[in-house]
């Protein structure tokens, strides 16, 4: 599997060190929290960084999961559906949005939109990696692990054809594994 690998982008240790720093900034925002925040993962790609990250938070939440998927239409405009919902209610709480990587934006922009418009109080997206230059919708993150340079990436959750998730750091696929 690591001979698949054309080069490490973020090691295990880095993303150790950066896990600590995020989690502290959300410690920091949610642990006199009023309402209990609700921390959805998108599965299945963030599952890793999600359970990673939640070893690290130590306020009260509830933990759910949404598995959402994104299409390509004629047009250019990726429709973004959801093949499994949370099961809270979001109304007046705030939400946290745990996602693998921000490409276009569409997914987490879905999200987030979909969770105000059922109420909730606040949504802020919490991203492993994301590429700002591949963005195509007005979305932002609020807490962001790495900034990725515009290469498809694999390992730590990230899949190419279902494999490659259980990498313990961010890497770059060989051409040859394409072709
Ligand atoms: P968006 O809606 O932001 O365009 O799409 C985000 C989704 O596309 C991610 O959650 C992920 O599943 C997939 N994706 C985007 N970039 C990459 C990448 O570099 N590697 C992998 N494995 N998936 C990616
Ligand atoms: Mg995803
Ligand atoms: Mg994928």
């Amino acid at each position: 599997m690591n001979n698949d690998i054309e080069k490490i982008l973020i090691s295990q240790e880095q993303m150790n060190n950066r896990l600590d720093e995020l989690a502290a900034q959300l410690n920091e925002k949610y642990t006199n929290s009023k309402e209990l925040p609700l921390v959805v993962s998108v599965m299945t790609g963030a599952l890793m960084f999600s359970g990673k990250m939640l070893e690290r938070l130590n306020f009260m939440m509830n933990l759910d999961v949404v598995k959402a998927s994104s299409y390509e239409g004629a047009h250019s405009t990726g429709k973004v559906t959801l093949s499994q919902d949370v099961k809270y209610d979001v109304k007046n709480r705030p939400v946290i949005i745990m996602e693998d990587i921000i490409d276009t934006g569409r997914t987490l922009k879905f999200l987030k939109d979909l969770f105000l418009k059922r109420g909730a109080a606040s949504v802020e997206i919490c991203a492993m990696m994301d590429k700002p230059k591949s963005h195509e919708v007005d979305l932002k993150g609020d807490y962001i692990g790495f900034n990725a340079p515009n290469e498809f990436l694999v390992g730590y959750g990230l899949d190419y054809d279902g494999l490659y998730r259980n990498l313990p750091y961010i890497g770059v696929l060989k051409h040859r594994v394409y072709a």
